[in-house]
């Protein structure tokens, strides 16, 4: 059952081979099992999901049930969700029980998933290996002594465990693809602004995204389906006709241009995910697709702009973590001010830190002019190369990671290495593009390699059909990691 894809869990249910108290019982017990290894969950409640999972066979049993009724779903730490703390992987949040869901959450509700538990995470979003969090790190299922890639590491490592049939994550700048890749599953960001940002605590707002994490390119469509949709409490969030991610989804790849930008395999990139990556491009090639090779000449600059871009609008966006209104409050203080400054130092790790500390210093008079308007202006030259790219081709391929999942604390005293590896991901959360990531073979210690398929502005659709023709010919995204059966 374990191995199942959301589909065929929802033919089940609707069949009633199974019901949802069983199957999330069994997630349940799969989480009580292995996840002591792992540390994927901050906080599971048994008895609040069960009691969604009852509600969900009853809407079955009502002949009301929708695609997601009655799948558990694990979500990161980020999404707001009435009456379940939500920390984001913080101590500033240690304690904080959301009174309100996020759109996400009520959306998930609405079409009878359960909430499974919420996932660990680096704190604030903030890292590319799900080592910052207060609640220590999580383990990649393939190999315990090794990252899950981050920053949504614990929603990844949930579902490549198989604890949960799907989760949900967020990507600043990759934290739903690289993790994806390190992991051996498959993640979704949107395009900026289909996914409602409302109740999803803000990293950097101009970046952020929420999207789906599953097995498979078919079971990403239909959480999407679940996930999309306008909402006027985000002021970014666009209105547009609803869309059907699954129709697309069994269209032969004939024609498909599949630009491949040069830049993505140079310097950096390891050859066993080079070599992974290759061998993903020979099989698009069978199925009928195009092989162009494109350029994107401002793609070195990505991560220099975006490490200015997201600090930046990550100070302004922590400065509401003051002690006064809700999370954490230093027990000592003298007054008013020295209040502000024990809770944030006391409440806030060493990488958060970090970020508003430059975030601060990038938008500070003086400073403005040569770091954030300048990096504002390189996204938007990023923006025009992708622009010029879809001229070409119809998707771009690359690999999301430049290697496979490296051990825990390799790079964890190395902020400038910790940021590189984010080359392949940023440059789509800096023009506000959609992109994926899928497993593509195996490399180094026998480490799932991830491949991203990156699309045009509302290309979802698109990249899942490629996705999805791509893994009903091979089988890497069946693979399950030894030990966790
Ligand atoms: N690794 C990137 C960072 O640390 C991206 C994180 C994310 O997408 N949330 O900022």
């Amino acid at each position: 059952m374990i191995n199942l894809t959301l589909k065929q869990l929802s033919a089940m249910l609707a069949q009633k081979q199974l019901s949802s108290v069983e199957l999330t019982q069994s997630c349940l017990e799969r989480i009580a099992r292995l996840d002591p290894g792992l540390n994927a969950f901050v906080t599971v409640d048994a008895e609040k999901s069960l009691a969604q999972a009852r509600a969900a066979d009853a809407l079955i049993a009502a002949g009301r049930a929708q695609p997601l009724t009655g799948i558990p779903v694990a979500h990161k730490d980020i999404f707001c969700a009435k009456g379940w703390r939500t920390s984001c992987g913080s101590k500033m949040l240690a304690n904080f029980v959301s009174p309100y869901d996020a759109h996400v959450v009520e959306k998930l509700n609405a079409a009878g998933a359960v909430l499974l538990g919420k996932t660990n995470m680096d704190e604030f979003a903030m890292g590319s290996s799900t080592e910052t969090c207060f609640f220590g790190p999580v383990r990649n299922p393939w190999d315990r002594a090794r990252v899950p890639g981050g920053s949504s590491g614990g929603s990844a490592a949930a579902v490549a465990a198989r604890m949960a049939p799907a989760a949900i994550g967020t990507d600043t700048g990759g934290s739903i693809r690289q993790p994806a890749a390190l992991s051996g599953i498959c993640g979704l960001k949107p395009t900026y602004g289909v996914v409602s940002r409302y109740g999803m605590i803000a990293f950097a707002s101009s970046l952020d995204q929420g999207g789906p994490m599953a097995k498979s390119a078919e079971d990403l469509a239909l959480m999407l389906n679940a996930m999309a949709g306008f909402d006027a409490r985000d002021s970014t969030s666009l209105e547009r006709p609803a869309e059907d991610y699954t129709a697309q989804l069994e269209l032969p790849l004939q024609g498909l241009r599949i630009g491949v930008p040069k830049e993505y395999f140079g310097a950096g990139l390891c050859a066993d995910v080079a070599a992974a990556v290759e061998a993903a491009l020979a099989q698009f090639e069978r199925l009928g697709a195009t092989r162009i090779s494109i350029s994107l000449p401002n793609s070195g600059l990505s991560v220099p702009a975006y490490y200015v871009i997201a600090p930046a609008e990550a100070s302004s966006n922590l400065s509401r973590f003051d002690g006064v209104r809700y999370g954490y409050r230093a027990p000592e203080y003298a007054n008013l001010a020295d209040m502000y400054c024990k809770s944030r130092a006391q409440g806030f790790g060493a990488e958060v830190k970090r970020r508003i500390l430059i975030g601060t210093y990038v938008l500070s008079h003086g400073y403005y002019d040569a770091y954030y308007l300048k990096a504002q202006k390189i996204r938007r030259l990023i923006a025009q190369d992708f622009a010029a790219a879809y001229r070409q081709c119809d998707l771009i391929l690359g690999p999301t990671s430049p290697s496979v999942a490296f051990a825990l604390g390799a790079k964890s005293s190395d902020p400038v290495q910790m940021y590189l590896i984010d080359i392949y991901t940023v440059a789509a959360n800096l023009a506000g593009l959609p992109a994926m990531s899928i497993p593509c073979g195996f490399g180094e210690g026998g480490m799932p390699v991830g491949l991203q398929l990156a699309g045009n502005y509302f290309a979802e659709a698109k990249m899942l059909n490629a996705a999805h023709q791509y893994q009903l010919a091979t089988d890497w995204h069946l693979r399950q990691p030894a030990g966790t059966e």
